[in-house]
């Protein structure tokens, strides 16, 4: 993680990804430094910088980079989260996730249940997966926050079989 994240945030998101991958998730913290990838004129961070930063050892399958201030790579307003496939590494930001972000009540479940699509789908990406045309599938590309609301944190049926034999 990239961040001071609360330790109880990232203990519940290495269960809940560990669950849909079958797999171990190992928490590792403060590894990467923010401020370079920082844009004053953006007030944003420049995501591709921090997932370039993210080094991975021996060993290691992915790497999951999980910052909670907003990114953004150019172009683009923000983004949610960004896979470099080569790596296997990828980065997501917690700060659109949660519903105080929007003027709404906090919603722990929900905040965590968005975190963990994300990373599930970036992941997905590092395996070789595109956007997936279905809505409930955790591939389908979220071009706002209804549409990951909508997604399942699974692949689906036709994803699947492409990342967990
Ligand atoms: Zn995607
Ligand atoms: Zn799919």
């Amino acid at each position: 993680m990239l961040d001071n994240i609360a330790h109880g945030i990232t203990e519940k998101l290495k269960d809940s990804v560990g669950g849909v991958f079958h797999c171990t998730v190992e928490i590792k913290v403060n590894f990467s430094d923010l401020a370079q990838a920082y844009d004053p004129e953006r007030k944003q961070y420049f995501s591709s910088k921090l997932l370039a930063s993210l080094g991975k050892s021996e060993g290691e399958e992915r790497i999951v980079g999980i910052a909670d201030v907003d990114l953004y790579v150019p172009k683009l307003n923000f983004v949610f989260g960004e896979a470099d496939i080569a790596s296997g590494t990828v980065i997501i930001s917690l700060y659109r996730l949660r519903q105080e972000y929007y003027g709404l009540a906090p919603d722990e479940a929900l905040f965590l249940e968005r975190a963990t699509k994300e990373i599930v789908h970036e992941l997905g990406h590092t395996f070789g997966l595109k956007h997936c045309f279905n809505n409930k599938c955790v591939m389908h590309f979220s071009n706002s926050l209804a549409d990951t609301d909508l997604k399942e944190v699974y692949f689906c049926s036709k994803c699947r079989p492409k990342i967990i034999p």
